[in-house]
């Protein structure tokens, strides 16, 4: 790069127009070679430069065309869009199908054409691991099923059926582990003083429809423990089903299918599907609901991952961007939605807004190149300082001290504020004119938290919450099916629940899908208990709500408490 900063900042619509002719043919030689190289600079991706594949969006999942030669054709105008050549998905081992053109043409085709999973006539795999039983479950019928007599335990019974299920014994207290336990499940059939033979049946769930029509049965290899393992290394540990594989063969010696991996994730997903109208009910009934999205690949579709979150209730959803998501979910909502500025919550009358999101964006102008630009910058950061500054000692002042005082004590700061976006509403700087309408139309959500210090400045509770998947996302470029995004939510949510609650997720999981296929409904999602108790056993309770933590910008997104000035 040939201009500084500094010569940039001083380089301006009038400083151009005092060249005389030689020195302005100068200068746009030096600024076409600037230019050139940022748009090079701009251009680079991981196929042509070092960056790493996690620096592409999420929608670009695969590399754009190979642009023209460098020198004989002209660089193209725009970034290729990125539906333009699709090669291959996902790079694999096994040699990729030849390319019926060169071209690259028919290649989006054939890439549509190869589905995920074993192509059709490839030989399969059967189960190959013979598990010694450690311990004999016979299930006997104890009611004859024609004449409703009770059987007697020690009538003469015949195995008929049974299967075997892999499961975990934890230990105990004393000695606790993660030991593989087998156990042979054997089904009887007793014949009757009445002279019919009675069987015992292995008991059956729900069959969940929109979840792939998955039955949640007893008859599983896999047991609840196990299953509970393989939803948490997938989820929370975020490994991929072939990760999942190699651990259980490593720790366990265990072979298991990447299709039996699967098929336990979806029905553990079906066996929590009812918690999620209870989810919704809780956010719907509390008085502050933080919402946020981000965007989620579930190929061909872009989706965006949304997360609704209180203080004691966590709810992902994976759908599009618009508003029928925030629609469904806020009807019946009453209480406060804090929010960033994106159109699909506009509608909802008591709204607040990210202060975090509006100093970034004052930040940016500061950095910038446009000189009034910088000015506006400025004027929208100090404002929001002093203001922050005021909330912090309106919360921690005595009570007598009127919250509507705020406002009025500020309005000459506020009035001034408006006047300078009111005045950058046509700016000829895009950064500045964005950020004058932003504030301008979001006005009032913005500066509500004036009238109720008490309410939080910043979105890092739903902010905090999506990060984790956004890295899950990175590893995993997002969910492939509608049922597979489905299955990830409710569990993704129940998981993030129990933890907000201070219960362990493992523990409730084991139970409800043990309850679940033994026809059982699903217990109630924990409620809220001691904070604290899942992981960190030896904190007091004065610090357990949540008073007094400090996110980065350092401003706390929750109210203080008594306990929060020690
Ligand atoms: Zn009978």
């Amino acid at each position: 790069m040939k201009l500084s900063q500094h010569d940039l900042q001083q380089l301006d619509e009038d400083a151009l127009r005092r060249l005389p002719e030689a020195a302005l043919r100068h200068l746009s030689l030096t600024l076409l070679a600037d230019l050139k190289e940022a748009r090079e600079r701009l251009a680079q991706n991981p196929r042509n430069s070092s960056r790493p594949p996690s620096s592409r969006p999420p929608w670009e999942h695969d590399p754009p065309a190979d642009p023209p030669g460098p020198a004989d054709q002209p660089a193209p105008e725009a970034p290729a869009p990125p539906t333009d050549a699709q090669p291959a998905d996902h790079p694999t081992t096994t040699p990729s199908p030849p390319a019926t053109s060169p071209t690259g043409g028919p290649r989006d085709s054939q890439a549509e054409k190869r589905r995920a999973g074993k192509p059709v006539g490839a030989p399969g795999v059967g189960r190959s691991q013979v598990f010694t039983a450690h311990t004999t479950e016979d299930h006997r019928p104890t009611v004859c099923a024609c004449c409703g007599q009770p059987l007697s335990a020690t009538a003469p019974a015949i195995r008929y059926t049974g299967f075997q299920t892999l499961d975990l014994d934890g230990g105990d207290a004393a000695a606790p582990g993660l030991r593989l336990r087998v156990i042979d499940h054997r089904y009887l059939a007793v014949t009757c003083p009445c002279g019919h033979h009675s069987r015992a049946q292995p008991a059956q769930g729900d069959v969940a429809p929109e979840l792939g029509a998955i039955a949640v049965q007893e008859w599983r290899l896999v047991g609840p423990g196990l299953a509970t393992l393989i939803v948490a290394l997938n989820l929370r540990f975020r490994l991929s089903r072939a990760r999942i594989r190699e651990f259980l063969h490593d720790w366990l010696g265990v072979q298991l299918s990447v299709g039996t991996l699967h098929q336990t994730l979806h029905e553990v997903g079906a066996v929590v599907a009812p918690a999620e109208s209870q989810l919704i009910a809780e956010a719907q009934a509390s008085g502050l609901l933080h919402a946020d999205e981000t965007s989620w690949p579930q190929p061909p579709q872009r989706l965006w991952l949304w997360v609704f979150i209180t203080t004691t209730t966590t709810l992902y959803v994976i759908a599009g961007r618009g508003k029928a998501t925030v629609v469904q979910l806020l009807s019946g909502f009453t209480g406060w939605l804090m929010s960033d500025g994106w159109f699909a919550y506009r509608d909802y009358p008591r709204r607040l807004r990210c202060w975090a999101h509006l100093l970034r964006k004052a930040q940016g102008l500061v950095e910038c190149y446009d000189a009034d630009g910088r000015a506006f910058g400025h004027q929208v950061r100090t404002t929001l300082e002093d203001l922050m500054v005021a909330i912090y000692a309106a919360r921690e002042g005595p009570p007598a001290d009127p919250a509507v005082a705020l406002p009025q004590a500020y309005a000459a700061s506020l009035d001034s504020l408006r006047q300078a976006a009111l005045a950058r509403l046509s700016h000829r700087h895009d950064k500045t004119r964005a950020l004058a309408v932003e504030l301008l139309n979001d006005w009032e959500a913005i500066f509500q938290v004036l009238h109720h210090p008490e309410l939080p400045l910043s979105n890092n509770d739903a902010e905090r919450a999506l990060r984790h998947w956004v890295i899950a996302r990175r590893l995993s470029h997002g969910t492939r099916t509608p049922v597979g995004s489905r299955a990830f939510t409710l569990l993704a949510s129940v998981i993030d629940t129990c933890r907000q609650r201070g219960h362990s997720p493992w523990t409730y999981l084991v139970t409800a899908i043990a309850d679940r296929r033994a026809g059982l409904p699903l217990a109630p999602l924990p409620h809220p208990a001691d904070l604290y108790t899942y992981l960190t056993p030896s904190l007091p309770h004065e610090v357990s709500s949540g008073g007094g933590r400090k996110y980065p910008g350092g401003y706390s997104s929750r109210q203080p408490t008594r306990s929060s000035g020690r």
